[in-house]
């Protein structure tokens, strides 16, 4: 079909034909990734074929020492472009990107804290042996019981989401005798994805209180939260300010006038009540590169462009400078992670006259990877198992759900003979892929296997079984037994 390697018609602008359809770019295959003397792909030198053979596809594969890596990475960066400021550093892995004990062990050993959304998130931290001190908890609709189990086990902050969750809060930490360490939860008007941000005057999105009244005259909702805290001073121990202005952004100015507009803030609770608030998170959103079409800046790069604008916001200040703490997930997670499928039917359907589009259907999808359906999300793919010297074909890969729009990959360049059997691995598939998976269409829950920096391979996750998948219904009364009864006699 496509012999010359020119561009497809139905491709989008962006993908270019592989030169060599084998290599792994690395721009989204980081270092961990190799291909071995049998053109196999590795991860820290285990071929995916050996992973598919011991754990079965499809499969998450978590590369220990890329994750540890980028952990560090990370809180170096901000720690060294921030210390000339006199600006001390925390972060906080968002565990919600992926969460496991192992995770959050790899990210705690690395000197990070642990952000936490639910109760569910912080048993799950809790259980990882993480000081409670080392874990916030976030969310803008926390129950009572959330609050509680974080005011038990003595959680090292709770950002609060809404004068009522103030007011439930304080209660709480008075029946429990305690003063919960809070930071308030802001919107600065600040949204940012990708290399744009934008400044609006209101946010019109269900997280954090505004920095803008409602009517003019009035205090902001930020500020009546900072004076519910101070208030109620007596089970509160007010921190600090919190935002999170989105996520994949891959420029330094949305988080400096994120920054700008909390400290201005802060500024105006230290004129009003004489009390400076020592802590400032600005959040995650640190983007990473998916695809040829992403082109993420170094976090050092970010960090450094970040500290003059901070310099200029505190320069207008008398205040010491804060603490800052900012939360990364998906940039730690996703480029860590990949995930490993077997290929089963492949169709070829003409769109147009003349125009054919490759359908690779793979033994997951969207119950494995909802991020496609749900954000639009843009993934490729390589040909895993073996070196293909034929011409490449777009293809789009697809999983094996009952949708239309159940796409893993929506573009790519693939071998002209990939077949039933090959393996596809679909790199960065670290952060928000396990976290949102499913079990539609009654598909087990793949497991997550981790590669240590010795090539060992543990399965940190296990893969559910259809035992699992019956093991809540009610209605079935041995879900072990339940498809062993129908099974043939060996012959
Ligand atoms: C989701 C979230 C993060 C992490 O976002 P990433 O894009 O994964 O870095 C950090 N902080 C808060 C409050 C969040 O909701």
């Amino acid at each position: 079909m496509s012999e010359t390697f020119e561009t497809h018609p139905l491709a989008p602008a962006w993908l270019a034909v592989p030169a060599d359809p084998a290599e792994l770019d690395p721009l989204v295959f980081t270092r961990q990734y190799t291909r071995d003397a049998d053109g196999c792909v590795c991860v820290s030198g285990v071929p995916v074929t050996e992973l598919a053979r011991q754990h079965g596809t499809p499969s998450y594969v978590l590369d220990e020492r890329t994750f540890r890596e980028r952990a560090r990475a990370f809180r170096e960066a901000f720690e060294d472009a921030l210390r000339p400021l006199g600006i001390e550093v925390a972060v906080y892995y968002a565990s919600k990107a992926l969460l496991t004990t192992a995770v959050v062990g790899w990210a705690t050993e690395e000197g990070l804290n642990v952000d936490t959304a639910s109760g569910g998130e912080l048993a799950v931290a809790l259980a990882a042996g993480v000081d409670p001190a080392r874990i916030a908890l976030h969310g803008n609709n926390k129950s009572a019981a959330e609050l509680e189990l974080a005011l038990r086990v003595g959680v090292g902050r709770i950002v609060v989401d809404s004068l009522a969750e103030i007011e439930l809060l304080s209660g709480l930490a008075r029946d429990w005798g305690t003063r919960a360490p809070v930071m308030i939860r802001v919107t600065p008007g600040v949204h940012a994805s990708t290399h744009e941000f934008i400044a609006t005057a209101h946010e019109d999105q269900k997280f954090g209180l505004s920095l803008n009244p409602a009517r003019d005259g009035e205090d902001s909702p930020a500020l009546t939260a900072v004076a519910a805290c101070l208030e109620a001073s007596d089970a509160l121990d007010l921190r600090g300010l919190h935002c999170h202005i989105g996520s994949q952004i891959f420029a330094a100015e949305g988080f400096g006038q994120a920054a700008e507009r909390v400290l201005a803030l802060r500024e105006a609770v230290a004129a009003r009540w004489d009390v400076v608030l020592p802590e400032v998170d600005l959040g995650g959103g640190h983007g990473v590169a998916y695809t040829a079409e992403d082109a993420p800046r170094e976090v050092a790069a970010i960090a450094g462009d970040l500290a003059p604008l901070l310099a200029e916001s505190l320069k207008a200040s008398e205040l010491p400078a804060p603490h800052l703490s900012f939360e990364p997930g998906r940039y730690i997670a996703g480029p860590s992670g990949c995930t490993v499928y077997t290929v089963g039917t492949v169709k070829t359907v003409t769109v147009a006259p003349g125009v054919q589009r490759r359908y690779i259907s793979v033994d997951g999808g969207m119950s494995d990877n909802a991020r496609p359906v749900l954000y639009d999300a843009d993934y490729t793919a390589v040909l895993g198992n073996r070196v293909s010297h034929e011409a490449p074909v777009l293809s789009r890969v697809v999983g094996k759900h009952c949708e239309s729009g159940d796409v893993v990959v929506k573009d790519v360049y693939l071998p002209g003979d990939v077949a039933a059997g090959d393996l596809l691995v679909v790199p960065v598939t670290g952060a928000y892929c396990w976290a949102l998976s499913s079990n539609y269409n009654w598909l087990p829950r793949p497991g997550i296997v981790s590669v240590a920096p010795d090539g060992a391979t543990r399965e940190i996750v296990r893969r559910e079984t259809v035992t699992d998948l019956l093991a809540r219904d009610t209605g079935v009364v041995d879900p072990a037994g339940a498809i062993t009864a129908h099974a043939r006699p060996a012959s």
